[in-house]
């Protein structure tokens, strides 16, 4: 059962309108404790200062510079001198992070073609099916931790079959589960892409929640990136709608990096004609408001209010997880983030109870979606135990 996340959130947020006591757990988007959405008010006063040669206009296709070398600086942080030393890298601004999974799919894939996924996974199904492209799965998960041997055991099965593979990573924070690659999965992970030389590998590594990590360096990993062979293409999706709580604005980036040289040009080239032949541009003012941002002197009241958010997300899911774990409701592995998965033997059958007591949750493989980031406290507190309680009856 596939169900329309920002159709299921919007009904959810009207019944809640009329009825308070609704349990809207829907949506990945991030709702104060008094219930406004975003949560970090530096962005709106910096979206405010933008003016109308910073809104108006179209931008370049890719966002243009600045914008490309400040997204770059931006996530690969500190990183950045010494990646660049021995990779190439590139970056064109996207719609959203959406504009970047989609655009890698419609670039780097043909009709007919697979993608290497997770079982347990957001919805890249409906990116694949809009280009007709199938889904090649590995297990996510054993014993409580990512599931490396299945991930090197289908990925050698794929690359028999196609010699250019996409293979999508969502980490840190992995929606919907919540869980976070250790830095030995992660480095056995580079390891893997090293072993397939005779392939061309597309590795489009989602980072859409990587504020959001409680790893004490969130780009520690992506520092690793440059011992990746000359095969693989890192493609980085970048999301603003989460970084800055700016879901509506649809900022978002690709970022391309590899050793092979080829490959970056064709990058360049390619995503400026994929934007021109669908999205046409990324909106002005999500590019200016990144290039406003990436200026040290209006960093501070960011990262102030970056806190803050990351602070409240982890104390909501700290109470979860803490009167689940006291009543036996049991999740996936869970880490950090926006979500958890309660699992549930029939999904479908505990979202549709669920949604019987005014409690909005989305289902998926194995249990139903929590997104904890848009539930105060006082919502979360005693949820666990509705939950069980429901879906037991
Ligand atoms: N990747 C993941 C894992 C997500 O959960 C989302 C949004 O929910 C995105 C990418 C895309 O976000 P956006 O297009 O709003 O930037």
């Amino acid at each position: 059962m596939i169900v329309d996340i920002l159709q299921l959130a919007n009904e959810a947020q009207r019944k809640k309108e009329i009825n308070p006591e609704v349990i809207n757990a829907t949506v990945g988007m991030y709702f104060n404790e008094e219930g406004c959405v975003g949560g970090m008010p530096s962005v709106f006063q910096g979206f405010k200062t933008l003016n109308e040669n910073q809104v108006l206009p179209y931008p370049a296709s890719d966002g243009g510079e600045p914008f490309k070398s400040n997204v770059i600086s931006w996530v690969l942080g500190s990183y950045e001198d010494k990646l660049r030393k021995s990779l190439y890298i590139a970056a064109s601004a996207t719609p959203g992070g959406s504009g970047a999974i989609a655009g890698t799919f419609a670039i780097y894939a043909n009709p007919g073609d697979y993608v290497f996924v997770s079982d347990i996974r957001w919805q890249y199904d409906r990116y694949a099916a809009s280009k007709k492209l199938k889904l090649f799965e590995h297990n996510t998960f054993i014993d409580g931790h990512f599931d490396l041997d299945s991930f090197e055991s289908r990925l050698e099965k794929l690359c028999k079959i196609q010699k250019q593979v996409i293979i999508v990573v969502n980490d840190p924070c992995h929606n919907p589960t919540g869980y976070t690659l250790s830095m030995d999965e992660w480095k056995e992970m580079l390891i893997i892409f090293n072993k397939f030389k005779e392939n061309d590998i597309v590795f489009m590594y989602d980072l859409a929640y990587l504020e959001f990590t409680d790893e004490k360096d969130a780009r520690l990993k992506i520092s690793y990136l440059d011992v990746l062979a000359p095969h693989v293409l890192t493609i980085i999706t970048f999301s603003g709608s989460k970084t800055f709580g700016i879901y509506g604005l649809r900022m978002g980036a690709a970022i391309a990096l590899s050793k092979d040289e080829t490959k970056i040009k064709n990058f360049r080239n390619a995503f400026i004609e994929e934007a021109r032949g669908s999205w046409s541009a990324t909106p002005k003012a999500a590019i200016e408001l990144l290039n406003y941002f990436s200026d040290k002197k209006n960093q501070l009241a960011f990262f102030l209010d970056l806190e803050n958010m990351k602070a409240s997300v982890q104390l909501r899911s700290k109470m979860f997880k803490t009167q689940a774990s006291e009543i036996g409701l049991e999740t996936h592995p869970f880490k950090s983030g926006f979500y958890t998965i309660v699992l549930a033997k029939d999904p479908e059958e505990a979202f549709k109870k669920l949604l019987d007591h005014q409690i909005y949750t989305i289902p998926m493989a194995g249990g139903i979606r929590i997104a904890l980031c848009s539930l105060p406290l006082k919502e979360i507190d005693g949820l666990a135990h509705r939950i069980q309680k429901i879906i037991n009856e």
